[in-house]
């Protein structure tokens, strides 16, 4: 089944520039903003530039060259909000929801990275 990608989510928005977001790397084909509602203290959204939906819809259709981009790009997000566990940081969560399951809320992949607080188990059982 084809992915539809809405042009009207709140992320294709920022990209366009026509809302605001509170930007904390931006490469060729990746954006890494802050949630507007953080989960911890340092809660950073790390997004590609391209329609993409979700993770496996990125992962499958993305280009190398963006997928690549990507990778460094959230990991370069670990090492500025001093996270890295192997170089002194405590270490951190990175989450990407998809779907109804998934309870995605924006319908442009992306992912989270937590951290700043121990965060927990990563699933309550219900
Ligand atoms: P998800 O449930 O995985 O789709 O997560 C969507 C995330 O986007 C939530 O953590 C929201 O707080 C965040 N969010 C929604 N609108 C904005 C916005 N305008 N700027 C930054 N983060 C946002």
């Amino acid at each position: 089944m084809a992915y539809a990608y809405d042009d009207q989510n709140i992320f294709a928005k920022i990209l366009r520039g026509e809302i605001p977001n509170n930007t904390v790397l931006e490469t060729e084909h990746t954006l890494a903003f802050r949630d507007i509602s953080p989960k911890a203290p340092e809660h950073v959204l790390v997004i590609p530039k391209g329609p993409y939906v979700t993770f496996d819809h990125f992962c499958n259709a993305a280009s190398d060259a963006e997928i690549l981009d990507f990778t460094r790009t959230a990991g370069q997000i670990c090492k500025m909000i001093g996270a890295e566990p192997g170089e002194g940081g405590a270490g951190f969560r990175a989450i990407t929801n998809a779907g109804e399951d998934g309870v995605q809320e924006v319908p442009h992949y992306h992912l989270h990275i937590l951290a700043g607080r121990p965060l927990g188990p990563m699933l309550l059982m219900r």
